[in-house]
């Protein structure tokens, strides 16, 4: 079975779908904005952005970047957060992992400046969606083909997209739209060096 942007749905994403009334799942499909999980340094957004805080998906305030992707797979929703690198790495590791028997994308990965910088007027037109290049680009796209957004400071977006899980690229499961082809890979950041 496939989402209507051609991804294939599976695991978690799949069982929930399967018990879900009807209703739900044509608000699913058509009508309902994707969400986002606000990482634990971007909790304050949620004035702005909407969304859920990693506890509101019953995570402990203490807890491992990895579990927030888990759940962000698990309930298909974009990640916010203000820590680059580190979930650049990871989310590389989760979607890169070998043997899995189904689709490991994420959907998508907003990543916003560091505190102090003027949310409503940075972060307010992603709730609709972005333009670039001359494409309009929806917050289902950004979820939908697993988007990297990068927010400036000063409102600039830098959109680029992640490689496909091992599984899809593996078994060539997925058409990949021409515009999303030429988006620029986000690229593994380097080694931490500890001294
Ligand atoms: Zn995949």
């Amino acid at each position: 079975m496939r989402a209507p942007s051609g991804r294939p749905l599976y695991g978690a994403q799949y069982s929930r779908l399967l018990k879900a009334p009807r209703y739900e799942i044509l608000a699913l499909v058509f009508v309902r904005q994707p969400g986002f999980l606000l990482d634990r340094d971007s909790a304050h957004l949620k004035a702005v952005l909407g969304g859920k805080t990693v506890q509101d998906v019953g995570l402990l305030p203490k807890h491992l970047d990895e579990e927030v992707i888990q759940k962000a797979w698990e309930r298909g929703l974009i990640i916010v957060t203000a820590n680059q690198d580190d979930f650049i790495r990871k989310i590389y590791r989760f979607q890169q992992k070998q043997q899995e028997s189904d689709c490991h994308d994420l959907f998508g990965l907003v990543v916003v400046p560091n505190k102090n910088f003027d949310a409503q007027r940075v972060l307010g037109p992603l709730k609709r969606g972005i333009r670039i290049e001359g494409k309009d680009l929806s917050r289902r796209d950004i979820h939908d083909q697993n988007l990297f957004v990068h927010v400036e400071r000063s409102g600039r977006v830098d959109v680029k997209r992640f490689p496909m899980c091992f599984y899809c690229k593996k078994l060539k499961v997925r058409d990949v739209p021409e515009w999303l082809e030429r988006l620029q890979v986000v690229g593994l950041p380097k080694p931490k060096v500890t001294q």
